[in-house]
């Protein structure tokens, strides 16, 4: 298949002013409405080159007789969520995690689902080649404002949830500045929770913390947790499409542990296939046998995970959950993306079932030692090839690199689309394992280092 060139796995991304222009975004959006014509709907995260490149993208959609519902500063999935079903497409203005001086374009298809690969090519083709269909001065597309549509967003959320299912549990939310600072903190009082929020303020210059919601970053939360005793603390990234925690005792919940805790309490009461990407913890195959579920891998990527949910589906094949050990989960009865205010509110409906705290259950967990390297090498191929070709005994799934496994130790090699390096991951019952693996992996690969 044709590569990307310039949109990566979510989307385009980079530096405002060097690879992240208006020009850049004009083009986008000149080609998005030639491609998608119709009514498009459009957002925002709260960096501050988002009005410009929103006013960008605005002049390109409508140069080509598209019309434009500029729904505000909003979360990725919220847009996801107005636009399934109603507008022709989406476009956000995000960069997601990145820091404050990135911005970027994410596509959202009528269905919200995040455009897909093939799509997303045609698209770049049309920037490459200038291929636009503009109108005339008599068919230009026209903007509207429509601050309100989150609500529907925050209603379709809610509706999953007993109401006041929140009542006397104490929460604490750090949006990072972002635009969730404008809807979790909202949802979860509407749930009935008293809410404690820092970093709740839409700024674009992140004073508080880095969009990437990391332990470190979350420092401030988890105090806010302990002197407030709250059940827990939620945080988002920069557009609040994954949301990851800090327990009641104020200790940051790995992103694969909170994965398998929400799977478990969805996968209770919805059996089916979980999906998810190559890289995830085996953590989710012990929630799958405990709960008589199955799972099916991906490549490593949310947009791989939305659509092989959606094509089971399309098959006759029950899908229970959907998701990736970074924070972001997909709820197949609430919408096809991943979505960090859905997944606040399913942390509180799981511990009000579950009547103990979150520091309880997640200890419970078997506790795996996961390792992450990145290894420098120009010859991505060849190491992949190298690892198979040294463990005859371990399975092997091509499905994105290769990832190996035997009993409970699994490896996984695969190449960056970005840069020249290979990751590795490794994940065992126990460090030693863990680490033992890690080195037999390094040893072989030591020939293509470089
Ligand atoms: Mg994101």
């Amino acid at each position: 298949m044709e590569e990307k060139q310039l949109f990566g796995t979510n989307g385009v991304r980079g530096v405002v002013g060097e690879s992240m222009t208006p020009g850049l975004v004009l083009r986008i959006g000149q080609a998005l409405g030639s491609m998608r014509p119709g009514t498009i709907a459009i957002g925002r995260d709260t960096r501050t080159s988002g009005p410009i490149l929103v006013d960008a993208l605005k002049a390109g959609l409508m140069a080509t007789g598209c019309d434009v519902v500029d729904c505000g500063v909003l979360p990725t999935p919220a847009l996801q969520y107005i636009v399934r079903d109603t507008f022709a497409a989406g476009a956000m203005i995000t960069a997601s995690h990145n820091p404050p001086e990135y911005n970027g374009v994410k596509i959202v298809e009528r269905d919200g689902t995040e455009m897909g690969d093939a799509e997303v090519i045609a698209l770049e083709g049309r920037l490459v080649r200038e291929e636009y269909t503009l109108a005339g001065w008599r068919g230009l597309g026209a903007e509207r404002a429509a601050p309100d549509l989150v609500e529907r967003y925050l209603d379709g959320i809610l509706e999953h949830f007993p109401t006041g299912v929140g009542a006397g549990m104490t929460v604490a939310v750090d949006p990072g500045s972002g635009p969730a600072a404008l809807t979790t903190p909202n949802l979860l009082s509407r749930m009935g929770c008293e809410v404690h929020a820092i970093n709740a303020q839409p700024d674009g210059t992140f004073p508080g913390r880095m969009p990437e919601p990391t332990a470190d970053g979350l420092k401030a939360l988890a105090e806010i947790v302990l002197e407030t005793g709250a059940a827990f603390g939620v945080a988002h990234d920069g557009d609040a499409d994954r949301a990851v925690f800090v327990d009641d005792r104020g200790r940051y919940l790995e992103e694969n542990r909170e994965f398998a805790l929400i799977a478990r309490h969805v996968c209770r009461r919805r059996q089916g296939v979980i999906v998810t990407p190559v890289s995830t913890s085996q953590l989710i195959e012990d929630v799958a046998a405990a709960t008589g579920c199955t799972v099916r891998y991906t490549r490593v990527g949310s947009i791989y995970v939305a659509r092989t949910m959606l094509g089971l589906i399309a098959a006759g094949i029950p899908v229970a959950f959907g998701g990736e050990g970074n924070g972001g989960l997909i709820y197949p009865d609430h919408q096809f993306c991943r979505d960090g205010g859905m997944t606040a509110a399913m942390m509180i409906g799981m511990l009000a079932e579950a009547g103990r705290p979150l520091s309880a259950l997640a200890d419970e967990l078997p506790p795996y030692h996961f390792i992450s390297k990145r290894i420098h090498t120009q010859r991505p191929d060849e190491v992949i090839a190298a690892v198979e070709a040294a463990f005859p005994d371990f399975s092997a799934d091509r499905t994105d690199g290769v990832r190996i496994a035997k009993g409970k130790t699994w490896a996984l090699v695969r190449r960056s689309g970005t840069e020249p390096i290979v990751r590795v991951m490794v994940e065992a019952e126990d460090r030693l394992s863990a680490e033992t693996m890690r080195d037999a992996i390094l040893e072989r690969v030591a020939p293509f280092i470089g």
